[in-house]
């Protein structure tokens, strides 16, 4: 039999459920990672290599309207990725109507020609009444393949989705490795656990100042040693994420490095070093160096 792939783009708005959507699919280790709301903001690609095909799913941060340089890369990078996709999956929830974020991802597919599979998620939230006006709403922004409303979190629906993807599947090569299910480096995998763990544990508005650098990743025998920096603004800041007597940084420390020891399987030794970068959202070697480059 002929061997096929795809390489599917998984997009929609911050929290719409791309990354429960994808975690489901590829299963246990993602969601280590990638469970919690609205964390991912670099690429994170997940994939399912079966005897006949491969399945490449490229899972795209939020699109925001730019208000800084790191808006602009977040959105060239998330638009980036429906770039040469085979197919995408615009996940949407079904208890919001669209909005901005959905009318210019509609726009990008439609301008790319992409075809696309309408995952209404979340559909334990709403009376099933309220999803026929909801579908024919966004029926007329675009010409979907298809459209299924799911659960991610439940999994209704998330079988069907899966066959409804699995016919974009087009003669090609296996892309990645069989055991292959990210292609994030341990690196990037580390710095995003870590930076997930100081969007949900800071205020709101201090982890958009913050950057995160992996230094060192020294895998040893029963352990790995990572080095890490966090990167703030201000020292009022900086303050903040160590916070009282070293109990925040510790807490960051903590869950971070519990969840690298799921991820990794392994016992993690890490290190946190909290420093003051001036004005690293408009460093362009500071949003290379975290993840943000254009380039793909
Ligand atoms: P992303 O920002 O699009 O990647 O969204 P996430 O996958 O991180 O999900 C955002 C939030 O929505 C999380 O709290 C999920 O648990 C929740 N969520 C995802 N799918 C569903 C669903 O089917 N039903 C409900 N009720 N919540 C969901
Ligand atoms: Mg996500």
């Amino acid at each position: 039999m002929e061997f096929k792939s795809a390489f599917v783009a998984i997009v929609g708005r911050p929290n719409a459920g791309k990354s429960t959507i994808l975690n489901s699919f590829v299963g246990e280790k993602l969601a280590a990672i990638s469970s919690k709301p609205q964390t991912t903001r670099t690429k994170i690609t997940g994939i399912i290599t079966e005897d006949d095909y491969q399945l490449v799913f490229v899972d795209t941060p939020g699109v925001h309207l730019p208000k800084t340089r790191l808006g602009d890369y977040m959105n060239k990078s998330a638009m980036g990725a429906i770039n040469g996709v085979d197919a995408a999956v615009l996940t949407v929830d079904a208890a919001r109507d669209p909005g901005a974020a959905e009318e210019k991802i509609v726009s990008e597919l439609r301008a790319q020609k992409v075809p696309t599979i309408l995952a209404v998620n979340k559909i334990d939230k709403v009376a099933y009444e309220a999803l026929l006006p909801l579908i024919d709403t966004y029926s007329k922004m675009m010409d979907f393949e298809t459209v299924i409303p799911v659960s991610a979190t439940k999994g209704d629906g998330m079988d069907k989705l899966f066959d409804e993807i699995k016919k974009h599947l087009v003669p090609g090569p296996m892309f990645y490795p069989e055991d292959m299910i990210t292609d994030k480096t341990e690196r990037e995998i580390a710095a995003e656990i870590l930076r997930e763990k100081l969007l949900r544990l800071l205020e709101q508005e201090i982890p958009h100042g913050i950057a995160v650098e992996i230094e060192e990743m020294k895998d040893e025998e029963n352990i790995i040693k990572i080095s890490a920096n966090i990167f703030c603004e201000k020292s009022s800041h900086k303050a903040i994420v160590i916070g009282k007597k070293g109990d925040m940084l510790k807490k960051i420390g903590t869950y971070a490095r519990e969840d690298m020891e799921k991820f990794f399987g392994k016992k993690i030794f890490l290190q946190l070093w909290v420093k003051i970068r001036d004005d690293w959202r408009n460093n362009n070697f500071m949003l290379k160096n975290m993840g943000f480059s254009g380039k793909e």
